[in-house]
Protein backbone atom coordinates (compact mmCIF):
# COMPACT_ATOMS: atom_id res chain seq x y z
CA UNK A 1 0.00 0.00 0.00
CA UNK A 2 1.58 3.37 -0.94
CA UNK A 3 -0.15 6.21 0.79
CA UNK A 4 0.67 10.07 -1.11
CA UNK A 5 -0.16 13.40 0.05
CA UNK A 6 0.44 16.15 -3.01
CA UNK A 7 0.90 19.19 -1.83
CA UNK A 8 1.78 22.88 -3.75
CA UNK A 9 5.55 23.83 -3.77
CA UNK A 10 5.80 27.24 -2.55
CA UNK A 11 7.53 29.62 -5.48
CA UNK A 12 10.50 31.16 -4.93
CA UNK A 13 11.64 33.63 -6.79
CA UNK A 14 15.20 32.56 -7.86
CA UNK A 15 13.54 29.34 -9.72
CA UNK A 16 13.66 29.68 -13.50
CA UNK A 17 12.62 28.41 -16.68
CA UNK A 18 15.87 28.42 -19.21
CA UNK A 19 16.96 28.03 -22.11
CA UNK A 20 19.31 24.64 -22.01
CA UNK A 21 23.38 25.82 -23.06
CA UNK A 22 23.60 22.13 -24.64
CA UNK A 23 20.56 19.76 -25.23
CA UNK A 24 17.78 20.51 -28.41
CA UNK A 25 15.00 18.81 -29.84
CA UNK A 26 15.13 16.72 -32.90
CA UNK A 27 14.25 19.78 -34.86
CA UNK A 28 17.68 21.28 -32.92
CA UNK A 29 15.95 24.06 -31.22
CA UNK A 30 17.57 24.33 -27.87
CA UNK A 31 15.01 22.61 -25.25
CA UNK A 32 14.17 24.35 -21.65
CA UNK A 33 14.85 23.61 -18.41
CA UNK A 34 13.51 24.08 -14.60
CA UNK A 35 16.15 24.87 -12.29
CA UNK A 36 16.34 25.72 -8.46
CA UNK A 37 15.39 24.47 -5.43
CA UNK A 38 12.41 24.25 -2.76
CA UNK A 39 12.21 26.48 -0.04
CA UNK A 40 12.70 24.57 3.28
CA UNK A 41 9.43 24.86 4.31
CA UNK A 42 8.11 22.55 1.25
CA UNK A 43 10.25 19.46 2.98
CA UNK A 44 8.80 20.30 6.68
CA UNK A 45 5.68 20.26 4.84
CA UNK A 46 6.81 16.51 3.26
CA UNK A 47 8.28 15.35 6.72
CA UNK A 48 4.67 16.07 8.29
CA UNK A 49 2.88 14.18 5.03
CA UNK A 50 4.97 11.25 5.59
CA UNK A 51 4.47 11.17 9.82
CA UNK A 52 0.98 11.37 9.35
CA UNK A 53 0.99 9.05 6.78
CA UNK A 54 2.96 6.33 8.81
CA UNK A 55 0.56 6.65 11.62
CA UNK A 56 -2.21 5.58 9.11
CA UNK A 57 -0.64 2.86 7.91
CA UNK A 58 0.28 1.41 11.32
CA UNK A 59 -3.17 1.83 12.65
CA UNK A 60 -4.63 -0.31 10.27
CA UNK A 61 -2.08 -3.19 10.81
CA UNK A 62 0.72 -2.39 8.26
CA UNK A 63 4.26 -4.00 10.25
CA UNK A 64 6.69 -2.55 8.19
CA UNK A 65 6.83 1.75 6.75
CA UNK A 66 8.85 3.00 4.58
CA UNK A 67 8.87 6.59 4.42
CA UNK A 68 10.51 8.20 1.01
CA UNK A 69 10.93 11.94 1.48
CA UNK A 70 11.93 14.63 -1.80
CA UNK A 71 14.43 16.45 -2.55
CA UNK A 72 15.48 19.77 -2.48
CA UNK A 73 15.70 20.67 -6.48
CA UNK A 74 12.45 21.34 -8.16
CA UNK A 75 10.30 18.71 -9.68
CA UNK A 76 9.87 18.01 -13.21
CA UNK A 77 6.17 16.93 -13.10
CA UNK A 78 3.74 18.31 -15.19
CA UNK A 79 2.05 21.02 -12.93
CA UNK A 80 4.35 23.86 -13.77
CA UNK A 81 3.43 27.39 -13.87
CA UNK A 82 4.20 31.05 -12.68
CA UNK A 83 6.51 32.29 -15.46
CA UNK A 84 4.53 35.32 -15.92
CA UNK A 85 2.22 35.82 -12.56
CA UNK A 86 -0.16 37.87 -12.11
CA UNK A 87 0.21 40.73 -9.90
CA UNK A 88 -0.36 44.04 -8.65
CA UNK A 89 2.89 45.07 -9.53
CA UNK A 90 4.83 45.24 -12.35
CA UNK A 91 8.38 44.51 -10.60
CA UNK A 92 6.70 41.04 -8.84
CA UNK A 93 4.57 39.68 -11.88
CA UNK A 94 4.28 39.53 -15.74
CA UNK A 95 0.61 40.28 -15.73
CA UNK A 96 -1.82 42.65 -13.72
CA UNK A 97 -5.05 41.67 -12.80
CA UNK A 98 -6.58 41.17 -15.77
CA UNK A 99 -3.51 39.07 -16.85
CA UNK A 100 -2.33 41.91 -19.27
CA UNK A 101 0.95 42.22 -19.89
CA UNK A 102 2.56 45.00 -18.06
CA UNK A 103 3.52 47.64 -20.28
CA UNK A 104 1.61 46.47 -23.40
CA UNK A 105 -2.21 47.51 -24.29
CA UNK A 106 -3.38 44.79 -26.10
CA UNK A 107 -1.30 41.63 -25.01
CA UNK A 108 -3.37 39.04 -23.00
CA UNK A 109 -2.42 35.67 -21.43
CA UNK A 110 -4.37 33.10 -20.88
CA UNK A 111 -2.63 29.73 -19.55
CA UNK A 112 -0.85 27.99 -16.21
CA UNK A 113 1.82 30.58 -16.19
CA UNK A 114 -0.03 33.77 -14.66
CA UNK A 115 -0.95 31.16 -11.83
CA UNK A 116 0.65 32.89 -8.48
CA UNK A 117 0.35 29.40 -6.79
CA UNK A 118 -0.70 26.04 -8.44
CA UNK A 119 -2.46 24.95 -5.67
CA UNK A 120 -1.64 20.97 -4.57
CA UNK A 121 -3.98 19.52 -7.30
CA UNK A 122 -4.91 19.17 -10.70
CA UNK A 123 -5.60 22.68 -12.34
CA UNK A 124 -7.05 22.80 -15.87
CA UNK A 125 -10.31 23.63 -14.20
CA UNK A 126 -8.63 26.84 -12.67
CA UNK A 127 -6.55 27.78 -16.07
CA UNK A 128 -9.85 27.06 -17.90
CA UNK A 129 -12.07 29.49 -15.89
CA UNK A 130 -9.49 31.95 -15.96
CA UNK A 131 -9.36 31.80 -19.42
CA UNK A 132 -13.27 32.34 -19.44
CA UNK A 133 -12.54 35.78 -17.19
CA UNK A 134 -9.68 36.80 -19.12
CA UNK A 135 -11.74 36.40 -22.78
CA UNK A 136 -14.71 38.38 -20.74
CA UNK A 137 -11.78 41.24 -19.67
CA UNK A 138 -10.16 41.30 -23.86
CA UNK A 139 -14.11 41.76 -25.06
CA UNK A 140 -14.59 44.77 -22.16
CA UNK A 141 -11.40 46.66 -22.88
CA UNK A 142 -10.89 49.57 -24.20
CA UNK A 143 -8.36 48.38 -27.35
CA UNK A 144 -11.59 45.80 -28.56
CA UNK A 145 -14.27 48.45 -27.85
CA UNK A 146 -12.63 51.11 -30.26
CA UNK A 147 -12.35 48.81 -33.13
CA UNK A 148 -15.79 47.98 -32.62
C1 LIG B 1 1.17 13.85 -18.32
C2 LIG B 1 0.32 14.98 -17.79
C3 LIG B 1 -0.83 14.69 -17.07
C4 LIG B 1 -1.63 15.71 -16.58
N1 LIG B 1 -2.79 15.40 -15.92
C5 LIG B 1 -3.60 16.39 -15.50
C6 LIG B 1 -4.87 16.09 -14.89
O1 LIG B 1 -5.27 14.93 -14.74
N2 LIG B 1 -5.65 17.13 -14.47
C7 LIG B 1 -5.25 18.44 -14.60
O2 LIG B 1 -5.99 19.33 -14.19
N3 LIG B 1 -4.06 18.74 -15.16
C8 LIG B 1 -3.24 17.76 -15.62
N4 LIG B 1 -2.03 18.07 -16.20
C9 LIG B 1 -1.63 19.47 -16.26
C10 LIG B 1 -2.33 20.22 -17.37
O3 LIG B 1 -2.35 19.43 -18.53
C11 LIG B 1 -1.53 21.53 -17.62
O4 LIG B 1 -1.37 22.23 -16.38
C12 LIG B 1 -2.29 22.42 -18.59
O5 LIG B 1 -2.53 21.76 -19.81
C13 LIG B 1 -1.47 23.66 -18.87
O6 LIG B 1 -2.24 24.48 -19.72
P1 LIG B 1 -1.58 25.68 -20.47
O7 LIG B 1 -2.65 26.29 -21.30
O8 LIG B 1 -0.85 26.53 -19.47
O9 LIG B 1 -0.43 25.03 -21.38
P2 LIG B 1 -0.54 23.92 -22.51
O10 LIG B 1 -1.76 23.07 -22.36
O11 LIG B 1 0.81 23.27 -22.53
O12 LIG B 1 -0.75 24.78 -23.84
C14 LIG B 1 0.32 25.46 -24.45
C15 LIG B 1 0.00 25.47 -25.94
O13 LIG B 1 0.90 26.36 -26.60
C16 LIG B 1 1.34 25.76 -27.79
N5 LIG B 1 2.62 26.38 -28.13
C17 LIG B 1 3.81 26.22 -27.52
N6 LIG B 1 4.74 26.98 -28.14
C18 LIG B 1 4.11 27.63 -29.14
C19 LIG B 1 4.54 28.58 -30.12
N7 LIG B 1 5.79 29.00 -30.17
N8 LIG B 1 3.61 29.05 -30.97
C20 LIG B 1 2.32 28.63 -30.89
N9 LIG B 1 1.86 27.75 -30.00
C21 LIG B 1 2.76 27.26 -29.13
C22 LIG B 1 1.45 24.28 -27.46
O14 LIG B 1 1.40 23.51 -28.62
C23 LIG B 1 0.19 24.09 -26.59
O15 LIG B 1 -0.96 23.79 -27.34
C24 LIG B 1 -1.24 17.06 -16.77
C25 LIG B 1 -0.08 17.35 -17.49
C26 LIG B 1 0.69 16.33 -18.00
C27 LIG B 1 1.94 16.66 -18.81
Amino acid sequence: MDVRGPVPEVPRWENRVEIDPSVKDYCGIPTLRISGRKPPSDLKTAKFMAAKAAEWLRSVGALEVFQQLPGMGVSGGQHQAGTARKSKDHKLGGVDEDCRVFGVENLYVADGSVHVTNGGFNPSLTLQSLAYRTSAKILASSHIAKRV
